[in-house]
C-alpha cells in the first residue's frame, strides 16, 4: 500500500464524523459571528480527536484554535462555518428551494468548509502519530468567512506568525487547486441622513437621503470607466428610507464592496468612492457617514505548495 492509499484509508475510517459535522452545521445555519452551535460541534469533535482547544481567541465568541503536537513545522487548516443571508435551502436539491424563505442557510456549501478541514487536520494528525513524523497540526475555527472575516483578527493578533503553511479551501462546482490569487476587498457602509417631508405637500422642505444614495451609485458607475480594469465595484441598498413614495426619505445606506488586485490600489479607489459619496451628500444637502465594515488583503498563493497539492489531487 502506498502512502496516498494509507492516508485515504484513514480518511475513509473517519469520514462519518466529518459528514455528520457537515450535516449538523447545515442544520444550524448560523450567520456570521453567530455560529455558536457550529463552532461548538467542530471544536468538540477536534477535542475528541486529541486536539487541545483555545476557546474564544481574540475576543471572538465563535472562534477557536485546536492544536495537536508541539514539534516540527506548524501546519494549519482553516475551518469556517458561517451561513449566508437568504440562502436557506433544502438538502439534496440542485434548484433554489428554501426551507424557510429569506432565512440564512448553507446553499453555497459553507457547511462543508469546517467539516472538510476537520477531516484534513485529523488525517494529518493520524499520519504523524502512525509514522512518527514531527509536526504540529493546527485548526483555526474562523467565524464569518464572508462579511466580517475572523481570519483578519487572527492575523492582526499574530496567530499566523509561527505557522509555516496554511491550507484553506472552498466548495465549488469543480475539483481544482487554486494557484491564482484573489483581489483585495473592503466592505464600506455609506449612510446618508436627510430631512423628511411630505413629498407632494412640501418637497422643498425635505432633503432626500435616497436621492443621495442614488446619485452616489450613478457617480460610481461613471467612476468605473476610470479605474483599473481589474478592479471591481458593487453595491447593495441596505436602507432605502422606507416604502412610502409620498415621503421624502430621511435615511439611506448603501453597502459597497471595493476590490482590486493589491491593497494599495484598493485603498486608492476607496478614497475616490468616498469622494463620490461626499459629492452626492453635497448635491442633496444631506449628511454622510462612512463606516468601514471589513477588509481583506489580496491572497498570495504559494506556487510550490499549489503544485504539490495538484500532484496529490491527481494521485
Ligand atoms: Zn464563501
Amino acid at each position: 500500500m502506498n502512502e496516498a492509499q494509507r492516508i485515504t484509508e484513514w480518511v475513509e475510517q473517519k469520514k462519518e464524523s466529518a459528514i455528520a459535522l457537515a450535516r449538523a452545521v447545515w442544520g444550524f445555519a448560523e450567520p456570521n459571528w453567530r455560529e455558536t452551535q457550529s463552532a461548538a460541534a467542530i471544536s468538540a469533535a477536534l477535542e475528541a480527536e486529541g486536539f487541545a482547544l483555545e476557546r474564544r481567541p481574540c475576543g471572538m465568541e465563535t472562534a477557536f484554535v485546536a492544536t495537536w503536537g508541539g514539534e516540527g513545522p506548524v501546519i494549519a487548516f482553516l475551518g469556517e462555518y458561517d451561513a449566508l443571508p437568504a440562502l436557506s435551502q433544502q438538502a439534496g436539491r440542485a434548484e433554489k428551494a428554501p426551507l424557510c424563505e429569506g432565512a440564512p442557510g448553507h446553499g453555497c456549501g459553507h457547511n462543508l468548509l469546517g467539516a472538510g478541514s476537520f477531516a484534513a487536520a485529523v488525517a494529518l494528525k493520524d499520519y504523524c502519530r502512525e509514522t512518527g513524523l514531527r509536526a504540529t497540526v493546527k485548526y483555526f475555527g474562523c467565524p464569518a468567512e464572508e462579511d466580517g472575516g475572523g481570519k483578519v483578527f487572527f492575523a492582526r493578533a499574530g496567530y499566523f506568525d509561527k505557522v509555516d503553511a496554511v491550507f484553506a479551501w472552498h466548495p465549488g462546482p469543480a475539483n481544482y487547486v487554486s494557484g491564482q490569487g484573489c483581489l483585495a476587498v473592503t466592505g464600506v457602509l455609506y449612510s446618508f441622513k436627510g430631512r423628511t417631508a411630505h413629498a407632494a405637500g412640501a418637497p422643498f422642505a425635505g432633503r432626500s437621503a435616497l436621492d443621495a444614495a442614488e446619485l452616489m451609485n450613478v457617480g460610481c458607475n461613471y467612476l468605473r470607466e476610470h479605474i483599473i480594469p481589474e478592479a471591481r465595484l458593487h453595491y447593495a441598498y441596505r436602507d432605502v428610507g422606507g416604502t412610502a413614495p409620498n415621503v421624502v426619505q430621511e435615511s439611506a445606506c448603501v453597502h459597497y464592496y471595493i476590490r482590486a488586485p493589491r491593497v494599495a490600489q484598493m485603498l486608492d479607489i476607496k478614497r475616490r468612492v468616498d469622494d463620490v459619496a461626499r459629492g452626492a451628500a453635497l448635491m442633496t444637502g444631506t449628511a454622510l457617514t462612512i463606516r468601514e465594515v471589513d477588509g481583506f488583503s489580496d491572497y498570495v498563493p504559494n506556487r510550490a505548495l499549489s503544485e504539490l497539492l495538484w500532484q496529490c489531487m491527481r494521485e
